[in-house]
């Protein structure tokens, strides 16, 4: 179904959209699910490939033509090549991308690639075995490294490791992090810290900045060169060193991007937000399951993103004193505050 491209109040277009496939998660990264016990969405919420590839159609007619597969934990959700191959074949669909911890990855690579990915974007906070184990309350560090390598054997270009840098953290690692990016050819995206969803131990004082992280490769390696491209809607800024190593910065928290944003995400129970920042979203899942037809959802969604205003990193990066977004207690209100359940 192909209808005209719809934007939002600040010109901003439904470009592209993130599914997550599942709330559950194998690790339990620091700054995303501290907690010992989560509520999980009922499993019979959770959307059916079919209701998954319907509402990616759905959304590439309204011009949503890249996806990201996320979650909770993307690799966990049985099935995955099959989905990522409906998927590949939407009309209208350009780039199907999946961003992983990389537990599973050696296991699934070749098979995803088989099946149309386009691309893979792994989570990888350290290289210490050890301070991994502190960071996501996992010994599974090989397999990380694992699925690293086996992305770039299963022929998949473009690999980005994604970075979330805390203060006293991981911050030392930043060079060790992009030499190994270099070294196995993928791309380094370092994200500022943010105090989304599950992050209740977020401070200002543990965000590493964009400007501190380029200060510090600029200490170690000299001149960083801005790659940007003028009007690119890439949340990451990229950067090139004078050996020729590029490298991105995701600034959410100091330096946010919301002007040029073209995202928003459904999570696995369909329910779909139009900023990670906000707190309600709209239930597709329902209209889906009541029988309402193609016609009908594209133009509730239409509706929806014309009214779209969101600038959530915007505003609370105004607020003249920031902490966690939300105590625990707002969370356990609703799930699909988490982080892990809208899918970052
Ligand atoms: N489990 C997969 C993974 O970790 O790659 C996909 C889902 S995860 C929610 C998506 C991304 O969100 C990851 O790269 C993760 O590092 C990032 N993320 C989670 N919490 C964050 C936080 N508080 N600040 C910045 N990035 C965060
Ligand atoms: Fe870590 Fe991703 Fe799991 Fe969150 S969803 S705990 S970031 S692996
Ligand atoms: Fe987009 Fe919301 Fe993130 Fe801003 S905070 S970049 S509007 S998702």
């Amino acid at each position: 179904m192909t209808l005209s491209p719809v934007s939002d109040r600040l010109s901003r277009p439904l470009g592209s959209l993130r599914l997550s496939v599942t709330d559950r998660c194998n690790l339990r990264c620091a700054y995303c699910m501290p907690e010992e016990e989560y509520t999980w969405l009922p499993r019979d919420s959770i959307l059916s490939f079919e209701e998954l590839t319907r509402l990616a159609g759905i959304f590439a007619g309204l011009g949503a033509t890249r996806i990201r597969l996320t979650g909770g934990e993307p690799l966990l959700r049985n099935g995955l090549p099959d989905l990522v191959a409906r998927l590949a074949t939407v009309s209208g669909v350009t780039d199907v991308a999946l961003t992983t911890n990389g537990l599973l990855l050696a296991e699934r690579a070749s098979s995803l690639k088989r099946a149309g990915l386009s691309r893979v974007t792994v989570s990888l906070d350290t290289l210490d075995p050890v301070r991994f184990r502190t960071l996501t309350r996992s010994a599974r560090h090989a397999d990380v490294l694992a699925g690293i390598a086996a992305a770039g054997e299963a022929g998949f270009g473009g690999t980005k490791l994604n970075t979330v840098v805390m203060r006293g953290v991981n911050d030392d690692e930043i060079p060790e992090l992009l030499e190994f990016g270099r070294r196995c050819g993928a791309e380094l995206r370092f994200i500022e810290y943010m105090d989304v969803g599950g992050a209740t131990g977020w401070s200002a004082s543990n965000v590493v900045s964009r400007a501190e992280i380029l200060e510090r490769i600029a200490g170690r390696y000299g001149p960083v060169e801005a790659q940007t491209v003028p009007g690119s809607r890439a949340p990451a800024e990229r950067f090139r060193l004078e050996d020729g190593t590029t490298f991105g910065i995701i600034a959410s928290t100091t330096a946010p991007f919301c002007r040029t944003c073209d995202r928003s995400r459904i999570t696995a129970d369909g329910t779909w937000f139009l900023c990670l920042y906000a707190a309600d979203g709209v239930d597709l899942r329902a209209l889906l399951r009541a029988g309402a037809g193609d016609a009908e959802i594209a133009g509730l969604i239409r509706t929806v993103w014309e009214r779209r205003a969101d600038r959530g990193a915007e505003l609370r990066a105004a607020l003249p004193e920031r902490g966690a977004l939300y105590a625990i207690e707002g969370l356990r209100a609703d799930p699909r505050r988490e982080m892990h359940t809208r899918g970052g």
